[in-house]
């Protein structure tokens, strides 16, 4: 009996890494809806709708039927790359710079509207883990099981400094902090689909807990 997961929760706080785990031991379908938006801002970035000091809404919004997002199983690393118009652009969309307009363009409610449909699509016929920020809120309100994750601004910062020191980014640790909490303040601030925490779901704060503890007691959940 295959059911939906959904699981929200701020910046680098480990929902990947848990979601893949599930996606691997209940052989479940694990979308990323995060690298979706971070697609669409790479798409914006390379046709100059958005950057550091402005954004183009309409152009971007006038853009977005030329926007395909899909996602190809890699059978090596064991999870799905993210393809933008048939190019892999998993490596790409993780930048720092990306990082920094993700979040000004996932605010807009047009992108919002094509990235929740699709999801949605994706989902349909359960046994899907999704993780982003309004999964349990929004694309998912009927899920059977909803996670919320939370970790101390510094752990995250930590953990995302070194995922890019580690794969050769040149990057310091106080920029990286001030995008965690800069997006983090923007996500919840939004007027659209705001990043925040469904009634129904259970709060886990990884802070000081390490993630096989905290999995296995989130199996027992998927498991009841
Ligand atoms: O999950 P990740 O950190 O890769 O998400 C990048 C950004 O995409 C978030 O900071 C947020 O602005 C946006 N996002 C969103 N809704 C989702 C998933 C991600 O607005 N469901």
């Amino acid at each position: 009996n295959k059911i939906t997961i959904a699981i929200d929760g701020f910046s680098s706080t480990g929902k990947s890494t848990i979601a893949k785990l599930l996606a691997k031991k209940y052989n479940y379908v694990y979308v990323d809806t995060g690298a979706m938006y971070r697609a669409v801002s790479l798409y914006a970035k390379v046709n100059k709708f958005v950057g550091n000091d402005f954004l183009n809404k309409e152009e971007l919004v006038n853009s977005l039927r030329n926007v395909s997002i899909k996602f190809k199983f890699n059978e090596v690393l064991g999870f799905a790359e993210v393809y933008l118009n048939n190019e892999n652009v998993e490596k790409e969309i993780r930048t720092l710079e990306v990082s920094q307009l993700v979040s000004k363009v996932a605010a807009i409610s047009e992108v919002r509207k094509k990235l929740v449909a699709e999801q949605q699509q994706m989902g349909k016929n359960g046994g899907v883990v999704m993780d982003g920020r309004d999964i349990g809120t929004v694309v998912f309100p009927d899920a059977e099981l909803k996670l919320f994750m939370t970790a101390s601004a510094d752990k995250r910062a930590t953990r995302r400094y070194k995922e890019l020191i580690d794969r050769g980014d040149k990057v310091n640790y106080k920029d990286i902090l001030f995008n965690v909490q800069e997006r983090d303040r923007i996500d919840s601030t939004r007027e659209d689909s705001p990043l925040l925490k469904a009634d129904d779901a259970i709060e886990f704060d990884n802070s000081d807990m390490g993630i096989n503890e905290q999995f296995e007691r989130i199996c027992s959940l998927v498991d009841k």
